[in-house]
């Protein structure tokens, strides 16, 4: 049971700044309908992605973890219109067909491309392909790798670009240095790795909401 007021903060949020919104809300209807989890960002933080990717003028962006493509969704709608490109990694080939339709009616299916395969291969993949650097990283698909996607995702940044990883803090497993949650360890490392990276400047963000007690580490790669 969350504190009454984490909700209710979320919900006036969503009355006077986020409004009806019947793309996500159909989105979400779908996902339920299918049985996917709700794991997908919140609007709050849905509207939050779009604006960090509007407010750096994002034309390329990766992500990993697809899901129902609600978060997916909420990036390109940040691109320029009819320009740009988000690239979406999703392991569940299931996750992928709903995520493509969901995309397809919100009308971003020529500028989104969801890549199926689990997330390290399709990162070696990506790679292989040399790809224009992307603006912005989106790490939300299996925490325990997130170590391995940050330093893959190195690869294919500029200076400038933005690196958000979702849910490190895990109800403040986080600084649980003895947590046998290897999605905690993963998070921690790949924190650990922002915090040393010579190209990285990096913070945590708690957060709470009606999605409980989490938070998010951003990057910025300075070099
Ligand atoms: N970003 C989505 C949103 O906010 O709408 C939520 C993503 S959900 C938290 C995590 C997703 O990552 C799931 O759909 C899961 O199938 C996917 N996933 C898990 N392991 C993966 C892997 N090894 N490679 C790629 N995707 C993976």
């Amino acid at each position: 049971e969350l504190p009454r007021e984490w909700v209710a903060v979320d919900d006036y949020v969503s009355e006077v700044l986020l409004g009806t919104d019947a793309v996500l809300e159909q989105t979400l209807a779908t996902n339920g309908d299918a049985g996917l989890p709700s794991i997908d960002v919140s609007p709050a933080q849905g509207r939050f992605l779009e604006l960090l990717a509007l407010s750096m003028g994002a034309k390329r962006i990766l992500e990993l973890g697809t899901l129902g493509g609600y978060s997916t969704i909420c990036l390109a709608r940040a691109l320029p219109k009819g320009k740009g490109k988000v690239i979406s990694l999703e392991f569940s080939e299931r996750h992928a067909e709903i995520a493509r339709g969901n995309i397809a009616r919100a009308g971003f299916a020529d500028v989104v491309e969801v890549r199926v395969g689990p997330a390290l291969e399709s990162m070696r993949a990506l790679l292989a392909e040399k790809p224009e650097p992307f603006d912005l990283v989106f790490l939300d698909a299996d925490k325990d790798n997130n170590p391995h996607y940050l330093a893959m995702a190195m690869e294919m940044v500029r200076v400038g670009s933005v690196i958000l990883i979702d849910n490190v803090v895990r109800e403040g497993e986080l600084a649980n240095a003895a947590s046998d949650d290897v999605r905690v360890q993963g998070q921690r490392q790949a924190i650990e790795l922002m915090g040393k990276h010579p190209r990285l400047r990096g913070t945590v963000l708690q957060t709470v909401g009606d999605k409980g007690y989490d938070g998010f580490a951003m990057g910025v790669v300075v070099g």
